[in-house]
């Protein structure tokens, strides 16, 4: 198994440490040829705005809506949840646009920045550390989406078919239970 890490902007380095912890082999993807060599890919968190122009101009915005709209699975974590999103809530801004779900932004505000919860994920038995910088929440979801988190209300974690998003930052923590549940869906896929 063979995971892409997006890598042109944001925390990318830390992602690739855990899956290095997990002894799974993975690459930055900076280009779309590389987009063949990989059985799932990690959008990670840092400026979705930044990102999605830079996935424009690497001319990696059409393949990668190819890739994932065709089952190739994906974890959005953060801004890659953000990326991953059809609609954002008071903003025309559409990324890749697969996943049925309406983002809010920066929906904590500004002075709750950043926190951590101890909270529950669905189809994980205990409870995990979430870090949230800055985080984004899911305000809808369509039909085909599945709630997976909550905290206070707000919809943190969702799935979709081979697309998991998330609006907090797992590479951020020792914990590694996000990543080997994404790891499973990539090896449910690969059967
Ligand atoms: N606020 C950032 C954005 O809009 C997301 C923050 C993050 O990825 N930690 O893209």
């Amino acid at each position: 198994m063979k995971i892409g890490i997006l890598a042109l902007q944001g925390a990318f380095l830390e992602h690739k440490k855990i899956l290095d912890k997990l002894g799974v082999t993975s690459i930055y993807i900076k280009e779309k040829s590389q987009l063949e060599e990989i059985d799932g890919i990690i959008l990670p968190g840092g400026e979705s705005t930044a990102m999605g122009k830079l996935m424009k101009e690497f001319d990696l915005l059409e393949p990668l809506k190819e890739k994932i709209k065709n089952g190739m699975p994906v974890f959005g974590t953060c801004s890659g949840l953000i990326l991953l999103a059809k609609k954002l809530v008071n903003d025309d801004t559409v990324h890749l646009g697969v996943m049925d779900i309406a983002v809010k932004r920066n929906g904590y505000g500004r002075q709750l920045g950043s926190f951590k919860y101890l909270g529950s994920i669905k189809g994980i038995e205990k409870k995990i550390e979430l870090v949230f910088i800055r985080a984004p929440y899911v305000e809808t979801v369509g039909e085909e989406v599945e709630i997976l988190g909550e905290v206070e209300g707000k919809i943190i974690a969702v799935k979709e078919k081979n697309m998991l998003g998330i609006s907090f930052h797992p590479e951020l923590t020792e914990d590694t239970t996000l990543h080997r549940y994404f790891l499973n869906m990539v090896e449910k896929n690969k059967k």
